[in-house]
């Protein structure tokens, strides 16, 4: 007899009132998804917590896969045994035996909902700890710092005998919040701004441009396995691909250089924006830091943000570099993200960009010429497609995501 189920805490899903059944029932859907390879385990959701039951399933290999999932505060393996004292005693020594190792300290931590139950938080820790220290060898208390902390929980229906408390990823449920479009480059810092607004339950949607044959073929796929990647979320991560090499040309034609950039990025943003309406988003998200290059100046991002009222999110714009380049090794997006491959701001970019553009100034310039034609042009020939994760490539089987 080892657990039989895997206590899941919520943390601050918990805190969300009325959309509470909602949050709950999305979290329920994505550990279903992410543990469909356990076909036994069952999961039964309540207000205050849910537990998966093992039904023989390996609670370690489980563990693994409970860590990576939004909304999960913290989980604990866990066996439910009838409230008989005798029972209770029994199955708490076996489950410490199986995890003690000789030199070890330990203490109860007693719970009790159950204020009928015959014993109080100090009889259960003193009658279990008794217990313990009785049958089990070369064994010492420790109550401020234990290797092992027994957690004895008396409920209503049952009592629950638990030894580990594992931290969760945090955050709230993946797709629980509405949906965001991520303007996704080929490099280090947007798909860490795709994954942390995942994180904070944003369904994101990823937007690329791409200007063959300035930009070669291979630096698309990058953006697709970057985009893979950030499928392992939530199953499954939609990309729209916009050809964009007219408009760099018709830019590089009509704009003066040291312009060129501020217009590129309001027509990025312009399009990014039209797709996400008619995805039905409502927040674009960029990778963009304060500072880090001159198109990320607040002179600069005053200057492009004027063509869009949607909320853009920014999730890394106080974050240094190394931070977020520790984030990118985390999601394992970095190696793909150092791949050599341009860029299609890149390619284009002038020798001396202005870092403090005028909004008046770039205004004037873009208005000698009709971009919305070649804007809309754009948007009717995006392409969308929607990736899997690399580990799950084979299964088609979605039909419990919606
Ligand atoms: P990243 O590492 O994400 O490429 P960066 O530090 O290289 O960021 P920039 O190239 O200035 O910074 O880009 C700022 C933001 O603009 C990016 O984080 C991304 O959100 C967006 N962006 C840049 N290039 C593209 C592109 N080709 N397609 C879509 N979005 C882009
Ligand atoms: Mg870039």
């Amino acid at each position: 007899m080892m657990y039989d189920r895997i206590l899941v805490r919520y943390g601050e899903i918990s805190t969300k009132g009325r959309n509470r059944n909602k949050f709950i029932d999305r979290l329920r859907k994505n550990i279903k998804r992410a543990l469909s390879n356990y076909p036994n385990v069952a999961i039964k959701a309540e207000r205050d917590r849910m537990f998966i039951l093992l039904n023989g399933e390996d609670s370690d290999g489980i563990g693994e896969k409970l860590k990576e999932i939004f909304g999960i505060q913290s989980f604990s393996p866990a066996l439910k045994v009838e409230k008989d004292l005798d029972k209770m005693k029994d199955a708490a020594l076996e489950l410490f035996r199986k995890i003690h190792k000789p030199g070890q300290t330990f203490k109860i931590t007693a719970k009790r909902s159950d204020k009928t139950f015959e014993l109080d938080t100090n009889g259960i820790n003193s009658e279990f700890g008794g217990h313990i220290l009785r049958n089990v060898d070369d064994l010492k208390v420790d109550v401020r710092n234990p290797d092992i902390n027994l957690q004895i929980e008396i409920r209503k229906e049952a009592a629950y005998i638990s030894a580990e408390t594992i931290k969760g990823a945090g955050g709230l449920p993946a797709a629980s919040a509405g949906k965001g479009m991520l303007m996704l480059s080929g490099g280090i810092d947007s798909p860490v701004a795709g994954y942390l607004s995942m994180k904070r339950g944003l369904e994101v949607e990823g937007v690329h441009f791409f200007s063959p044959p300035f930009t070669s073929e291979r630096a698309k796929q990058k953006v697709i396995d970057l985009s893979e990647k950030l499928a392992e979320v939530n199953g499954h991560f939609a990309l729209h691909i916009v050809p964009f090499t007219e408009i760099q040309q018709a830019i590089h034609k009509q704009i003066p250089e040291n312009y060129t950039m501020t217009t590129t990025r309001r027509i990025m943003l312009r399009i990014t924006d039209a797709i996400r309406e008619k995805q039905g988003g409502l927040a674009i998200i960029t990778g963009e830091s304060l500072g880090q290059v001159a198109s990320q100046t607040l002179e600069s991002m005053y200057a492009i943000n004027e063509v869009t009222s949607t909320p853009i999110i920014r999730p890394l714009i106080t974050m240094d570099k190394l931070q977020i380049m520790d984030i990118a090794q985390d999601i394992d997006t970095h190696d793909i993200s150092i791949r050599p491959y341009e860029d299609c701001c890149t390619v284009f970019v002038p020798s001396s960009p202005k870092t403090k553009p005028k909004l008046d100034k770039v205004q004037n310039f873009e208005s000698f010429f009709d971009f919305e034609e070649l804007v809309q042009k754009a948007v009717e020939g995006t392409e969308r497609m929607v990736l899997k994760p690399a580990s799950e490539r084979k299964d088609d089987s979605m039909d419990d995501l919606f």
